[in-house]
């Protein structure tokens, strides 16, 4: 059997990125940028000033002083927005606002505290060296410059700047649409009563917000009886709608998982099974160049399988290159047992404590009791046949 590791790479080795398209500043956040993207404009446009204050020539405020205040002349002020239309001489200055254009002839800006303005005279309280509070031509981003390079995630300061540098729309990769069916005789959609036998559909609507945390726009493709002809039909018609399938339940070895053979006539599947609990029986697969991911039925498995291996790979088809959460140390709270000869994704709270993270786990972990994952907010990581006391470190990694 496959380790989480290997299954992985195989599943993230043979993922396609999807397709470009163009979108609006306006549509683009959370996407990532499939082009490089070069300055047309210089930012700031002009040298301008970083202060309310007085533009001014540093060499005749060389001794001012609280004590000994040198005055100059204001010859106007200058608003943001517009042009100054004074020079600045020697022994004169001009008002100056945050961002206004530096006039010619002054080389520096004293900030509006430091002066005092009676009439058209200013005094200035204070030395400023030449430069000082102005903002030069290019000196965020020069014309030219290569601001941001394919593989940029589009986050609100990447959107800023693309408005800075005059661009209304940008080239992305397409975020993946994502089919998602429940399957089993069993389930019953919210709404509609509960009668003998059947159990609520809880997977659906546990999947379809875990796509859309990792960016895809899922599809709702309901539930499939555990009937091979029907099951065929609703992955047929989903894969006409979407650029991948998500399905869950029917891929253990029960004999009404039709899942598998439905999946294995209309495709071809690359891995059954992963060495880890919960979630071992887990399909992973093509069908006409569109991933599959089978995931178990049972909820806690569903969720985490998707969280491990489902959530990198539609990030990878959106085109991110950073693909797995991070994973720390943290500090056993509690003592856990691995009897398994796979590895065990606890749910467990983690909380930082003295500069080091706490883990505890979140009560029962059968791969049924969904309020394991309901209290947690971090998985941890027990190994094979592992032990572990309280005081011991487990790798683990945030759910969010
Ligand atoms: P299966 O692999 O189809 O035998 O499902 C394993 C377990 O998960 C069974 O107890 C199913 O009833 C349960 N299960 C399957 N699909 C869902 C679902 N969509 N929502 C909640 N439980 C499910
Ligand atoms: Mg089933």
């Amino acid at each position: 059997m496959l380790s989480v590791e290997e299954a992985r790479q195989q599943m993230l080795d043979t993922i396609p990125v999807l397709p470009t398209e163009k979108l609006g500043i306006l549509d683009c956040a959370g996407y990532v940028l499939a082009e490089a993207l070069h300055a047309t404009e210089n930012i700031p446009p002009f040298d301008n000033s970083a202060m309310d204050g007085f533009a001014l020539r540093s060499a005749d405020v060389q001794q001012a002083s609280k004590e000994n205040p040198v005055a100059l002349s204001v010859v106007e002020t200058i608003a943001a927005g517009y042009e100054p239309e004074k020079h600045v001489s020697s022994r004169q200055t001009s008002r100056i606002m945050t961002g206004a254009m530096m006039p010619n002839g002054a080389d520096a800006v004293v900030m509006q505290e430091m002066t005092e303005l009676i009439g058209d005279e200013v005094k200035i309280f204070e030395s400023v060296e030449k430069n000082e509070n102005v903002r030069f031509t290019g000196e965020s981003v020069q014309q030219g410059d290569c601001v941001m390079s394919p593989g940029k995630v589009l986050r609100p300061p990447e959107i800023s700047m693309l408005a800075s540098l005059n661009c209304a729309e940008v080239t992305v990769h397409q975020k993946p649409t994502v089919a998602i069916v429940s399957t089993g005789d069993e389930l019953t959609p919210i709404g509609q009563p509960l009668t003998p036998g059947k159990i609520r559909d809880s997977n659906r609507y546990g999947i379809y917000a875990q796509v859309q945390s990792a960016g895809g726009i899922p599809v709702d493709m309901g539930i499939a009886p555990d009937d091979e002809v029907e099951t065929e039909h609703i992955f047929r018609e989903a894969l006409t709608k979407a650029d991948a399938l998500i399905t869950s339940g029917g891929v253990s070895v029960g004999e009404h998982d039709v899942v598998k053979n439905v999946l294995t006539k209309l495709g071809k599947m690359n891995f059954w099974r992963v060495a880890m609990k919960p979630g071992k029986p887990q399909v992973y697969g093509f069908i006409d160049g569109k991933p599959i991911f089978g995931l178990p039925g049972n909820p806690v498995s569903s969720l985490v399988v998707f969280e491990l291996f489902v959530r990198p790979a539609l990030l990878k088809m959106a085109g991110h290159t950073d693909l797995l959460r991070p994973t720390f140390k943290a500090v056993l709270a509690t003592d856990v047992t691995n009897r398994d000869g796979r590895v065990n994704y606890m749910r467990a709270i983690l909380t930082k404590q003295n500069g080091e993270f706490i883990a505890k786990t979140t009560g029962p972990q059968g791969s049924g009791i969904l309020h394991s994952l309901v209290l947690a907010n971090g998985l941890i990581t027990i190994p094979a046949g592992a032990t572990l006391h309280v005081g011991e470190t487990v790798e683990a990694q945030f759910l969010h």
